[in-house]
């Protein structure tokens, strides 16, 4: 089949506030407006943003455990919306997600076994023997010791809870894995093992993975493609390497100076920016972030800036960094632009509490 394996087109999705349905005038949270991507085979698309920006309403709705408002998910080009019992079941072999917190997404009761094989049972029926001979091939392919497939979640450490929930979703052979925030709850050498081990499986058995993360670090490990999103939007979708070399959105150039620099030789790009987070219920008018960009013109106030494909790639939604065909770049309006990382992410996690992830 050519074309994407995935592909997401104007997906969007508001939570009524309140009453439970929409009426006019009844306020919504706008967690996912408008959000277009694609995945090829064997490709990384990583979703940053941080916490609110919309990117784990997106990992459901590619899951659909949420029905989106708007737009459509396109699987192998088939709208999964259309399709229906049979043909949803098969879907979801194929489709398969790996939790941030490997803990409460295992079921307790069950043995490591038990959980490994639970969802290729739900398909077929296997013999005590098929059974254990799986769970010990799937626990060897994420580096655990078949002998474990006998313990409870409670006996495992975080790490091996995580390898664990990986081996789940590897036993239906998926062609897609979504992983939300996979690593974030563990300590850093376990989080190198674990994207290690991704990188294996997907050269290995060609998977694709959409890996939603707030962590820049593990995201330029990983990522083939990043795409960054503000208040439910992607502002830029860019080949890793270049946006991290050069990022174009002014958002992303403050998420990537604000994130930790391993590496000595580099240089911390400067940026700062002002204020909090709007609120999601009541999002700014025209481009969301402009109460706080210091490039901000009074276009950006009144337009939403559409995504604008670039020579190198990447795509852009910015009036004055990446202008529609025929519009001048205008010359800002504050101070020096200058983007200050550590109020930026002060205010991002003030809000964090108030808007859902
Ligand atoms: Fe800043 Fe305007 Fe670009 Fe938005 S569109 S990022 S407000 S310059």
């Amino acid at each position: 089949m050519s074309g994407p394996l995935l592909k997401v087109e104007n997906l969007t999705k508001h939570y009524p506030l309140g009453a439970g349905i929409f009426k006019k005038g009844i306020p919504v949270i706008r967690a996912v407006e408008d959000v277009s991507f694609s995945v090829e085979a064997g490709e990384t698309l990583c979703i940053v943003g941080e916490s609110g920006c919309g990117k784990s309403t997106v990992a459901r709705l590619l899951m659909r455990l949420v029905e989106p408002t708007g737009g459509r998910v396109l699987i192998d080009g088939t709208d999964i919306a259309s399709l229906k019992k049979d043909a949803l079941r098969a879907w979801r072999r194929r489709m398969q997600m790996v939790f941030q917190d490997p803990y409460s997404s295992l079921n307790p009761r069950l043995t490591a076994g038990q959980i490994i094989t639970e969802p290729v049972e739900n398909f077929e029926r296997l013999s005590r023997k098929q059974r254990q001979a799986l769970a010990a091939d799937l626990l060897r392919q994420v580096g655990m010791a078949p002998e474990m497939m006998n313990r409870l979640p409670s006996e495992l450490s975080g790490g091996q809870r995580q390898r664990l929930g990986i081996a789940r979703a590897l036993s239906l052979k998926p062609s897609l894995i979504i992983a939300d925030e996979a690593v974030s709850a563990l300590d850093v050498s376990v989080q190198a093992q674990i994207l290690n081990l991704l990188l294996d499986l997907q050269q290995q058995m060609g998977i694709a993975f959409v890996f939603i993360s707030h962590d820049l670090g593990v995201v330029e490990h990983i990522a083939h493609r990043v795409a960054v999103m503000y208040l439910g939007r992607i502002v830029e979708l860019a080949p890793s390497e270049a946006l991290f070399a050069k990022p174009v959105h002014p958002y992303t150039e403050a998420l990537i100076a604000a994130a930790p620099v391993p590496d000595p030789t580099r240089v911390r790009l400067e940026a700062s920016v002002e204020g909090e987070v709007p609120s999601p219920i009541n999002p700014p008018t025209g481009c969301a972030f402009h109460p706080r960009c210091p490039l901000a013109i009074e276009r950006c106030c009144i337009e939403v800036p559409p995504l604008v494909p670039m020579a190198d790639g990447r795509v852009v939604a910015c009036h004055v960094r990446a202008p529609a065909t025929g519009m001048p770049i205008q010359p800002a309006v504050k101070g020096d632009h200058t983007l200050d990382p550590v109020a930026m992410s002060e205010s991002h996690s003030a809000q964090a509490s108030r808007v859902p992830r």
